[in-house]
């Protein structure tokens, strides 16, 4: 009974699948083949000389249209009746269209400044009157979905993807706090869902917003969405699947509850064992019974668990290019060399193994290699998602989710070389 209704279950995810893949489908753009262009910026370009140029280092707007034939005193009224629309003072070295006159005078009729990839301002001195009216070209977002296997690292991926470079910024900017983007691990998977902007239907204008996102970092599946939990303050956060903070900071102790701060970070600590020298405690100690679970602070990479001199059994996790922690003393650690965990994780137990006068646990805050106090440390906040919103969040996220599940995951196959490549690359 049980496996009819696992069978039927699959169905029925199979079926949402392809629903939607027909549907995804039908907003790809269709084709690259362009038709010519006949209308340009609302010219008939077959009326005209058509031509292309870029505003060079030192070119005044009037050289150039005096230089194109255009009336004085239509300069004089685009530069005083429009200063609103266009400083001509302001002109860049930007890309421009000059449509001329058929004729053997071939005057300027048109001037066209193209402002960025958008937008443009057109200068018409076909009337009599000069005048100037800025224009927009069409925009259109195309929604994109992505999906790889990391070999080497994550922008090469998803360069071989064809996607924009500031996607893979977006991307790990989403994740610096979760996954540390230095130190991937071969075989991670990602999904994401984002558009992409096209002038024309043809012309690439850049990216937009990740909308989702999927990250397996060994093994462990972390989703993201974007969400604004303040519209007042327009506060965009992205969140994982269980409405936790992405950008989320490290906790404050690496033990739940029940714990006693026993000794503090501390420059100039003197102990009487050893005579009232200064004996330095680059730690913060967190005083607990042996066998009370210790947690990661913050989402991290396993770099050393191992029992060493003093120290006794520890555990030191890496969190990214800037942080990593370290927890002393340890009964038993409960992770290995090479693990990734995520923040809350139990990595072991309270001890006393090492120097230590009584069960605790010494938990050290390194920072660029150097050991600081995490206390003192202004470490980037994250706002947690309000339980009011909660409910909203994941109904919000439910379809985004469900999406993100039915990319499909291609996994290349190895390639062959051939054999000729060989011999000619050893001759
Ligand atoms: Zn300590």
């Amino acid at each position: 009974m049980q496996r009819f209704f696992g069978a039927i279950l699959a169905l029925l995810i199979l079926v949402s699948c392809k629903e939607k893949k027909e549907l995804v489908q039908q907003l790809e753009p269709k084709g690259t083949v362009q038709k010519p262009i006949v209308k340009h910026f609302g010219f008939n370009l077959e009326d005209y000389q058509v031509v292309y140029d870029t505003i060079k280092k030192g070119e005044t707007f009037g050289e150039l249209m005096l230089k194109n034939k255009v009336d004085y005193p239509k300069i004089i009224k685009i530069a005083e009746e429009y200063k609103d629309t266009f400083d001509i003072r302001r002109i860049d070295r930007k890309p421009y269209v000059l449509l001329k006159s058929k004729d053997t005078a071939e005057a300027a009729q048109v001037f066209i400044y193209q402002n960025d990839k958008i937008n443009y301002t057109v200068f018409d001195f076909r009337d009599s009157t000069a005048n100037a009216y800025k224009g927009k070209r069409n925009v259109k977002s195309v929604e994109r979905e992505v999906a790889g296997i990391i070999e080497n690292n994550l922008s090469e991926t998803l360069d071989n993807l064809g996607v924009d470079y500031n996607v893979t910024i977006d991307l790990s900017e989403i994740y610096a706090w979760t996954i540390d983007f230095f130190r991937l691990e071969k075989g991670d998977k990602f999904k994401l869902i984002y558009d992409e902007r096209f002038i024309n239907d043809s012309v690439y204008a850049g990216r937009g917003p990740i909308k989702a996102a999927l990250f397996e970092h060994k093994g462990t599946p972390i989703y993201a969405f974007p969400y604004v939990t303040d519209s007042l303050k327009n506060i965009l956060d992205y969140y994982d699947q269980d409405a936790n903070n992405l950008r989320s900071t490290f906790l404050r102790a690496p033990i739940k509850f029940g714990y006693r701060l026993s000794s503090r970070y501390n420059l100039k600590r003197r102990i009487a064992y050893y005579g009232y020298k200064v004996r330095p405690h680059k730690g913060t100690d967190y005083a607990a019974p042996i066998g009370t679970p210790i947690i990661a602070t913050a989402d991290g990479t396993v770099t050393e668990s191992t029992r060493r001199g003093g120290n006794g059994k520890y555990v030191k996790i890496r969190h990214n290019g800037t942080y990593s922690t370290q927890y002393l003393h340890m009964k038993k650690q409960k992770v290995k060399r090479g693990e990734f965990v995520r923040q809350g994780d139990v990595i072991g137990w309270v001890g006393m193994t090492g120097n230590t006068g009584g069960p605790h646990v010494c938990y050290r805050f390194w920072k660029n290699g150097r050991q600081v106090d995490p206390l003192r440390e202004k470490l980037p906040s994250a706002e947690p998602i309000a339980d009011s919103l909660k409910t909203d969040f994941l109904a919000h996220i439910k379809p985004l989710k469900s999406q993100l599940d039915c990319i499909e995951l291609i996994i290349p196959e190895p390639e062959l070389q051939p054999e000729e490549d060989q011999l000619t690359l050893n001759p």
